[in-house]
């Protein structure tokens, strides 16, 4: 058997390391000075997205079931299940939740979504006129396709929706500040696929009536006793 050479590897110090000194390399760069960027000035250009480009995702809240197919495909972990209050009223179905610090686009999510409600649009510009950290994108609740389309059919430059988002400590509210200064609150009080105790229905009062029904009936059995 002919014995496997194995190849010498050997870690010079990086003082041993001379870098060849040359005066023509520096101005090598000027030539790109007289070139077109391939960055665009936004808000003044754009670049159309291919069709059906993998953007941000929507979701139609009264189409989606709350069945977390979609958290349960998402290879990224992104998505989580979350119980929110509008208006004062609780949805009747947990909603997905993405975080786009994890999400890869891939759109498992909006291809096993069997109603059809998780959807996403060709914006892909993470552009705001306020400062980046005014996105708070971990939780990113999408928001109904149609009122994107609007926005996009307003602006037509596929930017995010939403221009500010807000968080209130005090009221534990969300705030959304779309592009056209539409504002939409929502409250989010709870994770996960059981409703929290704020969305649960209350115990009927019926069996507890019959119980104070019946304790009474035995107080008064009780002092009929004692009469006797
Ligand atoms: S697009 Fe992919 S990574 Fe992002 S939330 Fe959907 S399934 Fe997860
Ligand atoms: S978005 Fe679709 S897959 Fe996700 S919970 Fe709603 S209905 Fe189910």
């Amino acid at each position: 058997m002919e014995s496997v050479k194995k190849p010498r590897v050997r870690i010079v110090g990086e003082e041993k390391v001379r870098l060849k000194k040359s005066f023509v390399k520096p101005w090598l760069g000027i030539k790109y000075l007289f070139k077109k960027p391939v960055t665009i000035k936004i808000p003044f250009e754009r670049i159309e997205p291919a069709p059906k480009y993998r953007g941000f995702h929507t979701l139609d809240w009264k189409k989606c079931i709350g069945c977390n197919f979609c958290g349960q495909i998402c290879p990224a972990r992104a998505i989580e299940m979350t119980w929110i209050e509008v208006d004062g009223k609780i949805e009747k179905r947990p909603h997905p939740k993405v975080d786009y610090g994890r999400c890869t686009f891939c759109q498992f999510c909006v291809d096993v979504c069997p109603t059809g409600a998780l959807g996403h649009v060709e914006n892909c510009y993470l552009t705001t006129s306020g400062l980046e950290e005014d996105l708070e994108l971990y939780d990113w609740v999408p928001i109904d396709p149609k009122k994107v389309q609007e926005l996009n059919e307003k602006f037509g430059d596929y930017r995010f929706p939403v221009e500010r988002i807000t968080f209130n400590k005090e009221t534990k509210e969300t705030t959304y500040y779309l592009r056209d200064g539409t504002e939409f609150r929502f409250k989010i009080i709870g994770y996960g696929l059981k409703p929290p105790a704020a969305a649960r229905p209350k115990p009927a009062a019926k069996p507890a009536q019959k119980s104070a029904e019946s304790s009474k009936k035995d107080e008064s059995s009780k002092t009929e006793e004692k009469k006797g």
